[in-house]
């Protein structure tokens, strides 16, 4: 019974949970140590080898390995497969003008494929690109072109303990040098959102502002690779001063009214399995464009995408440009990051929209550099748990192509990539407590791995390790 002088009652605030419920699932089976010890060994200690049955949870990548909703499925029964124009194209162009202000769309089958369609019109030998931490296919379609990608990304990225805002930006000082040096080589300036290989780190508003009164200076256009765009929207509502109150879409319109145009990789924020396309507010690069679009992609209303495919794109992105949709998303990657603060474990702060980088060189002090302490902390994940993460560090940097010396200038990170929609907080409470488990023994891990066999180029897919 209350009492007279008791306290008034409280009322909690509510959780916020999923902002969707589960129609279908898949079946997805744990396994010993000791199975994974033997897949892990004959996959020659290279987690690109594991078949993905023998993986528990998959933090490999994001990129096509979301969830759709039913709308997308339903969507996907309704696409039009004609070859010329199709009204899941135009229903894809409807939504990409509406969230972008850019009137030319043209569908390719995946973010590279729209690279090189653009690419292939604007970038020449000898040009020069800057842009913020370039992605590695992005910075591929510009060297394969023997150009030059230049990173002009603020210094503080460098830095895993700083906890900042937006460390995603892009340094105005450095690319109005580049600017000023190279002038009439410079093809265009590009600013990728969110900065992938800075961890998923946002590019605020009043960035993406001032690389465009630079670019004015200058008399430069300005693309924007937009992979997570709609998550770099989610950050700029939630952490920049003035955008509390827009809606995702008006925040996204904002964000490419300062460019010229974009490549995307609908694998990311369409949450699509497959796709991508380019879209433009300037009729001379689209007239450009097109005339690669067609012998390497496909006619200009299909462009590499099935019409179902396309259906489900302009579906999913509408759905991705709510607000709860990307805080369910992104208040999952914080609870892991929350999680792995309850034991200590340091990753690239704060932490990035698509990802948790664990920082392994201050995980694993002990296994030398040369052995790889990234690499050695994925598989101690997997033995220990059947987790599936991603080295991004000195295997992924390759060797120095005129040297052959492998290059240690750089971070040294485990990425684990939430796909979007996939899996619960109990799967990240499992990845959580697994780290846990390999942090608390670090000091008895003192050697790593040693390469049996690798390819030049981009050998973290095929490279072969054996344990020391
Ligand atoms: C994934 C990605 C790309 C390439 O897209 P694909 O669909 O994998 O070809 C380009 N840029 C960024 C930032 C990406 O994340």
């Amino acid at each position: 019974m209350r009492q007279q002088n008791d306290l008034p009652l409280k009322t909690m605030e509510l959780p916020l949970a999923e902002s969707w419920k589960i129609k279908m699932v898949e079946p997805i089976r744990t396994s010993t140590r000791s199975e994974r010890e033997q897949w892990i060994k004959d996959a020659h200690y290279n987690l690109f080898q594991l078949p993905s049955d023998q993986v528990y949870i998959d933090l490999l990548t994001d990129s096509g390995t979301g969830a759709m909703s039913d709308r997308q499925w339903a969507a996907l029964m309704m696409g039009d497969e004609s070859y010329a124009g199709s009204r899941s194209f135009f229903e894809l162009r409807d939504v990409v003008r509406r969230l972008t202000g850019f009137e030319y769309v043209i569908p390719t089958h995946q973010g590279r494929a729209a690279e090189n369609v653009l690419f292939s019109y604007l970038v020449h030998e000898g040009d020069v690109v800057p842009g913020n931490s370039h992605f590695d296919t992005t910075k591929g379609h510009i060297e394969s072109r023997h150009a030059k990608a230049v990173d002009c990304t603020v210094d503080a990225a460098r830095d895993t303990q700083l906890e900042l805002p937006f460390k995603g930006n892009v340094d105005t000082g450095k690319l109005d040098a580049v600017l000023a040096k190279y002038g009439d080589k410079v093809s265009f300036i590009i600013v990728t959102i969110t900065n992938n290989t800075a961890g998923g780190q946002p590019v605020s508003m009043q960035n993406l502002r001032e690389v465009r009164a630079v670019a004015d200076k200058y008399g430069k256009r300005v693309i924007l690779d937009s992979a997570r765009f709609a998550e770099n929207a989610y950050f700029i509502k939630t952490r920049e001063e003035g955008y509390a109150d827009k809606t995702i879409k008006e925040i996204t319109r904002e964000m490419f009214s300062y460019a010229d145009g974009m490549t995307m990789s609908a694998k990311k924020d369409g949450i699509v399995n497959m796709g991508g396309f380019i879209a433009t507010r300037h009729e001379d690069w689209y007239e450009g464009a097109k005339n690669f679009c067609i012998p390497f992609e496909g006619y200009l209303t299909y462009g590499g995408m099935n019409g179902r495919d396309m259906a489900a794109l302009a579906v999913g992105l509408d759905e991705n440009t709510e607000f709860d949709n990307l805080a369910t998303r992104i208040r999952q990657v914080e609870y892991l990051a929350a999680r792995l603060d309850e034991f200590g474990i340091p990753y690239q702060r704060p932490a990035g929209g698509h990802a948790i980088f664990v920082d392994a060189s201050l995980v694993l002090t002990k296994v030398p550099k040369e052995e790889f302490p990234a690499q050695t902390l994925a598989i101690e994940l997997y033995k220990e748990a059947g987790v599936r993460g991603c080295e991004i560090g000195y295997l992924l940097a390759d060797r120095d192509p005129v040297t052959r010396e492998n290059r240690f200038g750089g971070l040294d990170l485990l990425r684990l990539c939430i796909p979007r929609r996939v899996y619960t907080n109990n799967h990240m409470d499992v990845i959580a407590v697994a780290l846990k488990n390999v942090y608390d023994r670090r000091d008895s891990i003192t050697r790593g791995y040693e390469i049996t066999w690798e390819a030049e180029l981009m050998r973290h897919f095929t490279v072969r390790l054996k344990p020391l």
